[in-house]
C-alpha cells in the first residue's frame, strides 16, 4: 500500500508514520517528491487498520496499489523517474528526447569510430553496440566479446558519448559493467529472471527490452525484478512484438504500448524503430511516431556500411540516411511538447 502524505505534512509526521509502519513489520520507502511525500509500504495489509493509519498526524490517503509491479508502479511513485548521469545527460520526466544510436555488433574500431563520430555530430548522446550478440542461429556472428566492449569504451572516451551494450549472462555482468555506462537486456533475455535479478544488484542503468511475446504486464514485472532486488535505473525499451504478420515488418511495433507505460508506470520508456519494424525507410516514422506519443529517447541502428553489417544490416541505416532522419527528427522535437494529460504531444 501507499501512505499519502498532506502538502503541509512535517518530518515528524512522517516519521511517526514510518514507525508505526516499521513496528507492524512493513519494508518501507520514503519518496519525497517536489509536491507530496509518498511512503510506499510492503508488507502484510491485515497487520495494521487503514483507519489507524489516516488517524495519524499528515497523513492525506492510503491506497492500495493493485498491480502485480509494485516499485514500478506510478501510485507508488507518482514523480517520473529520471536518471542522471555524470556527465549532466538525463533520461526520463519527458524532459528532453535523447538518442542512442550504432551499429547493431561492434564489428572492427576503424566502423565503429566513423559511426561514433557521425551521431556525436548529429546530436546523440549515447552510442551503442553489441559485442554479446543474441542469435537465432548458431552458426550466426555472435559477437566479439570482450574486444568489442574495449573498442566500444575507446570510442566513448574519444567523442565523449556514453555507452551501452547488451549482456547476455548474469556472469558476464561485471566484465561488461567495466566497460560500459548502461547495460542493455535483449528482448530474448527479458524473462531470463536470473539475469535480472543479477542486474538489480548493480548500479549502472539497465535498458530493459520487451520480450518478443511479453505482455506489458510481463514487461514492467522484468523491469519489478530489477527494481525489487535494488536498482532503480531502469529504461525499458518498446522494440516490437512477434505478431502473426511479419511479411513487411519484423515485428510489430506496439506504439501504444508507450502512453499506457507512462500511465501506469514512472520509468523512463524509450522507442526502438529498428528492431520494431526491420525495415530501413520505417525508421523514421515509427520513431516520429514514438515521440509523439512520450517516447524519453530513441535507440537506432547505424552501420559505416549496412550492406557488409554482420548483423541487422536491413534495418540499419548508412551514416547519411542517419543525418537526415535525426535532422527531420529534431525539427519534429523542435515542434512539439509532450502534455502529461492526454499522454500525447501538442503543436508547440
Ligand atoms: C539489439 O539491440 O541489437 C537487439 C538484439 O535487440 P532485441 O533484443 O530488441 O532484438
Ligand atoms: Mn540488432
Amino acid at each position: 500500500m501507499i501512505i499519502i502524505m498532506e502538502k503541509g505534512a512535517t518530518d515528524e509526521n512522517i516519521q511517526k508514520v514510518c514507525t508505526r509502519l516499521e513496528e507492524n513489520g512493513f519494508q518501507i520507502r520514503v519518496n519525497r517528491g517536489e509536491l507530496l511525500t509518498v511512503i510506499d509500504a510492503l508488507g502484510d495489509k491485515s497487520s495494521v487498520s487503514e483507519d489507524r493509519l489516516l488517524a495519524l498526524d499528515g497523513v492525506k490517503e492510503v491506497k492500495h496499489i493493485r498491480e502485480p509491479f509494485r516499485l514500478a508502479s506510478r501510485d507508488r511513485k507518482p514523480d517520473d523517474t529520471v536518471i542522471t548521469f555524470p556527465n549532466g545527460v538525463s533520461i526520463g520526466g519527458n524532459k528532453s528526447v535523447v538518442t542512442i544510436a550504432g551499429p547493431c555488433s561492434v564489428e572492427n574500431y576503424e566502423g565503429l569510430i566513423e559511426v561514433a563520430h557521425a551521431v556525436k555530430e548529429a546530436g546523440c548522446e549515447f552510442l551503442r553496440g553489441g559485442a554479446f550478440k543474441p542469435r537465432t542461429s548458431p552458426y550466426a556472428f555472435q559477437g566479439y566479446g570482450e574486444e568489442a566492449l574495449k573498442f566500444l569504451k575507446r570510442a566513448g572516451d574519444e567523442t565523449g558519448l556514453l555507452t551501452v551494450t547488451e549482456v547476455m549472462d548474469a556472469q558476464d555482468i561485471e566484465l561488461v559493467a567495466n566497460y560500459v555506462d548502461v547495460l542493455q537486456v535483449g528482448a530474448r533475455n527479458a524473462q531470463n529472471f536470473k539475469l535480472l535479478k543479477a542486474l538489480g544488484k548493480i548500479n549502472k542503468p539497465i535498458i530493459l527490452k520487451r520480450g518478443l511475446s511479453s505482455t506489458i504486464t510481463e514487461f514492467l514485472l522484468a523491469a519489478e525484478h530489477i527494481l525489487y532486488n535494488g536498482n532503480p535505473n531502469v529504461i525499458l525499451c518498446e522494440r516490437g512484438i512477434r505478431s502473426f504478420d511479419s511479411h513487411y515488418t519484423r515485428n510489430v511495433a506496439d506504439i501504444a504500448s508507450i502512453p499506457v507505460i507512462k500511465k501506469l508506470s514512472h520509468l523512463p520508456v524509450i522507442i526502438d524503430p529498428s528492431h520494431a519494424t526491420g525495415q530501413r525507410y520505417l525508421v523514421e516514422p515509427v520513431a516520429k511516431a514514438g515521440i509523439i506519443v512520450g517516447a524519453d529517447g530513441v535507440m537506432i541502428e547505424v552501420h559505416h556500411n549496412p550492406e557488409t553489417a554482420l548483423s541487422d544490416g536491413n534495418q540499419s541505416l548508412s551514416i547519411p540516411m542517419f543525418k537526415n532522419v535525426m535532422n527531420n527528427v529534431s525539427s519534429l522535437k523542435n515542434k512539439i511538447c509532450y502534455n502529461k494529460e492526454t499522454f500525447c504531444a501538442d503543436m508547440n
